[in-house]
């Protein structure tokens, strides 16, 4: 164990299993450990590294706004939040913004805006049904809506307000609204809770369901948003518009930021009734603008589009080589592999081991989720090595 991995078992808490390098630099869909070893970074942050590491235009935009201004009381007009969200509002179905920092700070404020629309429109209905399986965040209340027991267990009692339904049912919703639900919340594609995809007509049937109770859709964009999907949103290509879309992750490109955006019924905040110290700031806002100018004007999202689908097609090669290979499935680059045993702990190690950061979804799942601006070489590169690390499984 290197000297910061010694120091960071007694100073820091222990919350996650950490992988036994420590990173130094990146550049691109590359990343240096502290020995100087290069890794191909499939893992991008977590899905937030969308133009890759230190891009030249975030680079710019945020050494630019250091030197201008960093952060300001939200009593003040501020000219990069208000720019960020304008180019939201014009490139989605949304009229609205509010900045915070981070994807579960977002959702919490999606679901305060639902229940403030319930008190003003729905006679105080303030419950919110979500899905199994699904991911919104960490804070107590996103626990509480997040599907998952192994999120839960440890925190019981959860905050009340909160339906789990089983996921990709129309029924199970249908079944859970009461005059109590002011909205359903749900991830397009659930993302940390496997790759999950959306059946057919699924949210179609969603969205009419919320129109005929006059309830609210929000849609948990975090990950799935900013082009992570091959287009810049995932609605854009499920025929549905959210009420309220919610996103973080890859919309600054590392630089901490969180957003909720709602359609103008549903943008009920008055002033005083939400806030955020470092929300909107200057330098975040710039980092954001500058993300998502560049995926506008290089049509990034068509390029992940692009590119994961030569990465799905390049998995789904491997399925004749390797039979425990069971699906291959994703939207964009947003992918999973997965196996009919527990082999992604070995094959992320072996991974690292060549030179791939790839991330363990699932005992029996890895997760692709590469800057959006990579080409075939990276892909080709990243198979070949994921080729020699499933070998080594089969002999
Ligand atoms: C990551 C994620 C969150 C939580 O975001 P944080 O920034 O970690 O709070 C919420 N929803 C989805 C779909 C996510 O992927």
């Amino acid at each position: 164990m290197s000297y910061w991995q010694e120091l960071e078992h007694k100073y820091y808490m222990s919350t996650v299993e950490r992988l036994p390098i420590t990173l130094v630099r990146g550049q691109g869909a590359r990343v240096w450990d502290e020995d100087g070893r290069e890794y191909l970074d499939f893992v991008g942050g977590w899905a937030v590294n969308s133009l890759g590491h230190c891009h030249p235009v975030v680079v710019e935009a945020v050494v630019e706004q250091v030197h201008t201004l960093i952060q300001a009381s939200n009593q003040f007009y501020t000219v990069p939040q208000v720019r960020l969200a304008e180019l939201l509002v014009q490139n989605s179905c949304l009229d609205k913004v509010f900045f915070c920092n981070s994807g579960a700070e977002a959702n919490e404020g999606a679901v305060k805006l639902a229940r403030r629309y319930g008190q003003l429109n729905l006679s105080g209905a303030h419950e919110i049904i979500t899905t199994m399986g699904s991911f919104h965040g960490r804070t107590l209340n996103m626990v509480a809506a997040t599907g998952q027991p192994k999120f839960q267990q440890p925190y019981i009692p959860l905050p009340g307000g909160f339906i789990n339904v089983e996921y990709n049912s129309i029924e199970a919703i249908k079944a859970a609204t009461t005059s109590l639900t002011c909205a359903v919340m749900l991830e397009p594609v659930q993302g940390e809770g496997g790759v999950n995809l959306p059946d057919n007509n699924y949210l179609t049937a969603v969205r009419e369901w919320c129109d005929r109770k006059g309830i609210l859709l929000i849609l948990d964009e975090i990950q799935t948003g900013v082009g992570r999907t091959g287009i810049l949103f995932a609605y854009q290509q499920l025929g549905i518009e959210p009420d309220v879309m919610t996103l973080a992750k890859g919309l600054a490109s590392g630089i901490p930021i969180g957003a909720i955006l709602a359609k103008d019924r549903a943008s009920v905040f008055n002033p005083g009734e939400h806030g955020s110290t470092f929300g909107g700031n200057p330098l975040a806002c710039a980092a954001g603008y500058a993300t998502l100018k560049f995926i506008l004007d290089n049509d990034v999202a068509g390029n992940a589009s692009r590119i994961g689908r030569y990465l799905i097609d390049g998995l789904k090669g491997f399925k004749q080589k390797f039979q425990f290979i069971t699906d291959v499935r994703g939207y964009g680059l947003l992918v999973a592999l997965e196996f009919s045993s527990d082999i992604s702990q070995s094959l992320v190690m072996d991974c690292l081991d060549r030179g791939l950061l790839v991330n363990q979804l699932k005992p029996n799942a890895l997760r692709f989720m590469p800057p959006l601006i990579i080409g075939n070489e990276e892909v080709d590169e990243a198979l070949s090595i994921l080729d020699k690390a499933l070998s080594i499984i089969v002999s």
